[in-house]
């Protein structure tokens, strides 16, 4: 049964405390993908009101409550929007849900616990960040203070909205810096109720500031900000780039988390029946709209024409359905634009000479919405531009391999290093093979599971810096030495 569907209020940019519309007036649409129907309007935010964002968060930083807090207070605040997260999962999920795409399932079992956890998670940290004393002469008093940077200014993309709220703000907030967040255009709705939660928290004006818009006005202008210390970023990597170059001209400090096309390598001694589940949710959950996705499948050539008949028909069963469904687990991608880019890749892979084992086609809901089948490409070379370049949907790119040594080697030929997968029942091998690929993660006999507390992010092309973990906080902090000459 479908959830019913309450209307939503149009959006507002949360600046220094208050729900406000755009300096220009402006507003932008934002539309169920699964119904193509408008939801709201939301507020676009400029330069002007970004501006206006920064110098809050530069207060709230500078003179304001924020940074002059009590750690421990600022980790009770943060643990009670993790509260609030978890006594408003419903409407967040199904805010998410109509926003994205994504079936519901997905959006109350993983997105909605995960922000909380974030906040959870991280406010224990807030009171226990340090420096060290240092011994350099006996003459002196040296030591180091673990400070925040300031103002971080986090831009987030479409797929997880809400999630990113949490991996951005969480660790920022609890460092003790302000934050200015420019959701996707595409997906606003939660970040802009997640920045409603926070001041109900008791979080003071200022400290979470929420800018709607479009990337090229208010995240350009997030970016070029004097008075941004630092953009964590999580997106494509042609904007990663652009970001990058952009940001030298203010010295900021960046961290890039960028595409992927991860391989998941399954070894013929595997438990196969479990990395046959590990495939397909590695590649079909969120639609395949996620970074991490498992969109390389390596197969060992003994087992692989078994396993690709197998994978065949697990993916034909996998039909998409309405996401408001809680028995959904494929459901509409973002937008029409991002099923034509999918759409697109699957005519290009059967081009390049890979065979079409399952899927290839729109597959409408209800007669409406940007459905696309679970799709399998099989017999595919690893120099073909469907193994290389990251195609954002639901579509596997299916490898034979030979040895370890070739799994190795064909996992790594890629310009990305964001995730990757083993599936082996052989303990050595799984280390071995561990060691060697050149990934930010690697889960070896699961897929696609994630924890505030560990790091999440990129190798080689899929960017630098860290997401989640204690690691991620020397993202969002920076070392002072102090000297006392004790003669
Ligand atoms: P995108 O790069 O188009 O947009 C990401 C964000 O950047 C959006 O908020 C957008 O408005 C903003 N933006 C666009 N142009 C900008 C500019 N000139 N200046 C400043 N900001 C700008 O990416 P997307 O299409 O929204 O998301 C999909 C991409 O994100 C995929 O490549 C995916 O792999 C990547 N991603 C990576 C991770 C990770 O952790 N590595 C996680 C999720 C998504």
């Amino acid at each position: 049964m479908s959830e019913t569907l309450a209307p939503v209020r149009p959006g507002k940019l949360i600046i220094n405390g208050e729900a406000v519309d755009a300096a220009s007036g402006r507003t932008f649409e934002t539309r169920n993908p699964a119904t193509e129907e408008r939801i709201t309007t939301i507020a676009e935010a400029g330069a002007e009101d970004v501006d206006r964002a920064v110098r809050a968060a530069r207060a709230a930083f500078d003179d304001g409550p924020w940074g002059r807090m009590r750690p421990a207070e600022r980790a009770r605040l943060l643990h009670k929007l993790g509260d609030l997260v978890l006594a408003n999962a419903d409407e967040l999920a199904r805010l998410e849900t109509m926003d994205n795409g994504k079936p519901i399932f997905e959006s109350r079992q993983i997105d909605v616990g995960m922000v909380a956890g974030c906040f959870h998670y991280f406010s224990g940290w807030a009171s226990k960040l340090s420096g060290d004393t240092t011994s350099v002469n006996p003459s002196f008093f040296t030591y180091t203070l673990r400070e925040p940077l300031g103002v971080v200014g986090a831009i987030i993309p479409w797929n997880f909205p809400m999630i990113m709220v949490g991996w951005k703000a969480a660790p920022a907030l609890a460092a003790g810096n302000t934050v200015v967040l420019k959701p996707a255009a595409e997906t606003p709705l939660t970040a802009i109720r997640l920045g409603e939660l926070a001041l109900e928290a008791g979080i003071p004006p200022g400290v979470l500031n929420i800018v709607p818009g479009r990337g090229t006005v208010a995240g350009e202008a997030l970016v070029r900000h004097p008075k941004v210390d630092k953009i964590s970023f999580t997106g494509s990597t042609e904007v990663g780039q652009h970001i990058m170059r952009t940001a030298a001209d203010t010295v900021k400090k960046v961290t890039l988390e960028l595409g992927g096309k991860s391989p998941n390598i399954v070894f013929a001694d595997a438990d196969l029946d479990a990395a046959l589940r590990g495939a397909t949710t590695g590649i079909f959950y969120g639609k395949g709209e996620v970074c991490a996705a498992g969109s390389r499948l390596l197969v060992e050539r003994s087992v692989y024409d078994e396993f690709v008949g197998k994978l065949a028909e697990r993916a034909k069963k996998t039909a998409p359905g309405d996401p408001m469904d809680p028995k959904t687990r494929l459901g509409a991608l973002v937008n029409e634009k991002q099923m034509g880019v999918v759409l697109g890749w699957i005519e290009t892979g059967v081009k390049e000479g890979a065979k079409l084992v399952a899927g290839g086609q729109r597959q409408p809901v209800n007669g409406k919405g940007t459905f696309v089948q679970a799709t399998v490409l099989a017999d595919v070379q690893n120099s073909m531009r469907v193994a290389q370049e990251e195609i954002f949907g639901p579509v596997l790119a299916v490898i034979p391999f030979e040895g370890v040594d070739d799994a190795v080697a064909k996992a790594n030929d890629v310009f990305f290093g964001l995730a990757s997968g083993v599936w082996t029942r052989d303990v050595k091998k799984a280390h071995v093979v561990s060691r060697r690929l050149r990934a930010g993660t690697v889960w070896v006999n699961m897929y696609n599971y994630y924890d505030p507390g560990m790091p999440f992010g990129g190798y080689k092309g899929s960017g630098f810096g860290r997401d989640l973990g204690a690691d991620c906080l020397h993202e969002y902090t920076q070392i002072k030495s102090v000297w006392l000459n004790l003669e």
